[in-house]
């Protein structure tokens, strides 16, 4: 039985190779190597958002949002403890506070019913994370942000494409930002990221930011970091782009396979909230047998992944944070039960279906 992997990114590069290749060559080519600027246009545009500045990761591009918004010292940022490390050192960097709102147990996205008590008068910014390739609920975070003069930025590292009530993710903060890292769903061939925003003013100062602070070769108006994407990313990122929407398409068909081949197991499937476009980066079932079900998996071959197994605030880099275990009940509970399985574009039905009956047999 041959293994199946949580990601086969080779598999993708066949599909697409010719065109992957020549891209690369006319980069070498024209030696550009520094540079991501047509691509950040293109990827902006995809999402409805008039403005697009590349980076070098999706957590520089975090940090790039961050810095550019002024967040510093003394000014607390909103966010959730069930995400990646970077949402939160990124938060750290720029001297702010991260204060952690618990998740819905649902979506496990930011639960805006809790959001508001979290809101204090050094409040700057919310952070949502639309996990696993789903939107946060917009809709009342955006009331409690405006009620209270709060900045929002998304983080967008795992929702390219995604949709909610109509609008793409991008839409609807002061600022999102997206990781291009090879395993998210629309991946580079290295490290990549960037911010789309619809405030002009923003973008030019993310692109002097990212770009040593410059205004021209020798100007530096600013001390900047270092930011950019590379010629090379931003030339893989733009062949694939023409593909999202057909891969995204695929992705939410196996999803959709998956939730009816489980759904007469006792795993939780994922639950995609109404008017939302999940666009399922990640499919994360939770069971409270989920060692049993990895093992078994395991033993028929099929690689999972956790995402992500230790809430943040429990985290040694958290730690003086002053959170503890309890702080938040859903997150850490859920830690413990979701188990992502094997989904990427290429994957065949019938794989589907083995790796669902070995979920369904455990
Ligand atoms: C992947 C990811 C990031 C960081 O992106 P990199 O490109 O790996 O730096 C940030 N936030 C979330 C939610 C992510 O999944």
């Amino acid at each position: 039985m041959e293994r199946i992997r949580f990601i086969d990114l080779s598999a993708q590069y066949r599909t697409i190779q010719s065109e992957i290749d020549s891209a690369v060559q006319g980069v070498i080519d024209s030696t550009s190597f520094i540079g991501g600027q047509s691509f950040a246009g293109e990827f902006a545009a995809y999402c409805g958002v008039p403005y697009g500045v590349g980076a070098s990761s999706g957590t520089t591009a975090l940090h790039l949002a961050f810095a550019a918004l002024g967040l510093g010292p003394g000014d607390e940022v909103i966010t959730v403890p069930n995400t990646f490390i970077a949402t939160v050192e990124t938060i750290l960097q720029t001297g702010a506070r991260p204060v952690f709102v618990d998740v819905d147990p649902h979506t496990l996205n930011l639960d805006p019913g809790r959001l508001e008590s979290a809101v204090t008068d050094r409040t700057r910014a919310i952070v949502p994370v639309h996990l696993y390739g789903q939107i946060a609920d917009m809709d009342p975070i955006l009331q409690i942000a405006e009620a209270r003069n709060l900045l929002v930025i998304e983080d967008a590292a795992q929702a390219h494409g995604a949709e909610y009530r109509g609008k793409r993710a991008g839409q609807f903060g002061a600022a999102a930002t997206f990781s291009f890292y090879p395993g998210k769903i629309l991946g580079a061939y290295g490290d990549a990221g960037l911010v789309v925003t619809s405030d002009e003013d923003l973008a030019r100062r993310m692109d002097m930011l990212a770009n040593h602070g410059r205004t021209d070769k020798y100007t530096h108006e600013m001390a900047g970091y270092n930011y950019r994407m590379d010629g090379i990313q931003a030339a893989v990122l733009s062949v694939k782009l023409k593909h999202l929407e057909e891969w995204l398409e695929r992705r939410r068909g196996i999803a959709r396979l998956y939730d009816r081949l489980l759904a007469g197991s006792e795993t939780q499937t994922p639950s995609e909230l109404e008017g939302t476009r999940h666009v399922y980066t990640y499919y994360v079932i939770r069971s409270d047998r989920r060692a049993d079900i990895q093992s078994a998996l395991e033993e028929a071959q099929v690689d999972t992944v956790i995402h992500y197994p230790v809430p943040l605030h429990l985290q040694p880099a958290c730690k003086d944070l002053g959170y503890t275990e309890g702080d938040f009940p859903v997150a850490e509970h859920e830690a413990s039960r979701i188990l992502s399985l094997p989904l990427y574009p290429e994957l065949d039905e019938a794989d589907v279906e083995r790796i669902a009956r070995c979920v369904s047999s455990a």
